[in-house]
């Protein structure tokens, strides 16, 4: 099968044939349709992720049809239409046992801990704990997006961040999993103001219901900014970004009691990120983290999904081939761009 093939962190990955992965007992391979490209595998290919090991495949967010199936495997058979959350849980340790499957205590993550899905074929752990199907009318470069980005927003938003109609929420950073964030706050009923950088990215966001939009560039004290627009702070805020500016803006535009979600990854050299804690003492701010969303959980999303509410299909912005992947890879780190990106690896 062809497959995107990092040889060494930060030089170009390639496009070249390798082994079709095989099932293990518990789990399933499945042909990949439609794979998002993810600011997080840039992160990987940059080194800042110390769970993979080179050569590595990345790609974590996918949909696509299962192809073989391992022989412990009861509910799944070739042809189903599937996606996973790209954090698969192991389904028996106590976390798993709580229902919390997104913080699995030996999870495994296709594109980080094992080869991913900028390939045909793929290989999933656990597959009746973790596969997802998909309804019949959702695309596979739609299903693709629920992956990571979106069903990571979505989790941010209604689970973690508990949004309310009439709230104010903010959003630091509207690329993929900022502009889902967006769409599902307004879709919840909250006013939504987007922060970003990019104006492309701000259009984007105000097509998808942020009531207010701030650009960065020209607003230098974001946090202000959002204060004042929202009568005090917002209800809610995330950074959807990661980076020690954005996630002290959020915690700083909150409103007393407000909740900040952390959802943007967080590299720094010394591993840690300051945070404005005396302002979370005086304000009694909820500081809260979000990690993926457990397969259970996708239902009530896919039926938003279904009814339209929902518009993950408008996030997808552009898809290219396998071939283009490697380039597209290395340009998230510089010009991100607006919206998601899909790789199709068999076109
Ligand atoms: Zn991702
Ligand atoms: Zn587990």
């Amino acid at each position: 099968m062809r497959a995107v093939v990092i040889e060494r962190y930060g030089e170009p990955a390639e496009v070249r044939d390798v082994p079709v992965p095989e099932p293990a007992e518990h789990g399933v391979v499945v042909r990949v349709e439609a794979t998002g490209l993810c600011r997080s595998d840039w992160h990987g290919w940059q080194g800042h992720d110390q769970d993979i090991t080179l050569p590595h495949v990345p790609g974590h967010e996918f949909a696509g049809a299962v192809e073989e199936v391992g022989s412990r495997v009861t509910g799944w058979r070739p042809g189903d239409r599937v996606t996973v959350p790209f954090i698969c849980a192991c389904g028996t340790c106590p976390s798993c046992a709580a229902g919390d499957h997104q913080v699995c205590e030996r999870q495994t993550q296709p594109g980080f801990m094992h080869w991913g899905s900028f390939a045909q074929y793929v290989a999933l752990d656990h597959a009746d704990v973790n596969l997802v199907a998909l309804p019949g009318e959702l695309s596979f470069a739609t299903a693709a997006s629920l992956g990571c980005r979106f069903a990571t927003a979505y989790r941010a938003v209604v689970q973690q961040g508990r949004v309310a109609a009439g709230e104010w929420v903010a959003v630091h950073g509207c690329g993929g999993v900022g502009l889902s964030a967006v769409m599902i706050a307004a879709a919840s009923g909250a006013r939504v103001v987007a922060v970003d950088v990019s104006a492309q990215a701000l259009d984007l966001a105000r097509a998808f219901g942020a009531a207010q939009c701030l650009d960065a560039t020209s607003v230098p004290d974001t946090a202000a900014a959002v204060r004042d627009l929202t009568g005090g702070g917002a209800h809610l805020s995330l950074d959807a970004l990661g980076s020690p500016a954005t996630c002290a803006a959020s915690v700083n535009g909150l409103r007393r009691r407000g909740r900040h979600v952390q959802v943007g990854l967080l590299p720094s050299p010394s591993g840690t990120t300051p945070v404005p804690m005396a302002r979370a003492i005086a304000l009694e701010l909820e500081l809260l983290g979000s990690h993926g969303m457990a397969a259970h959980t996708y239902p009530p999303m896919l039926e938003l999904v279904r009814g339209g509410v929902l518009r993950p299909d408008l996030l997808v912005t552009s898809t290219i081939p396998l071939d283009e992947a490697p380039a597209a890879l290395a340009a998230m780190g510089t010009a991100p761009g607006a919206g998601v990106t899909v790789i199709e690896p068999w076109s």
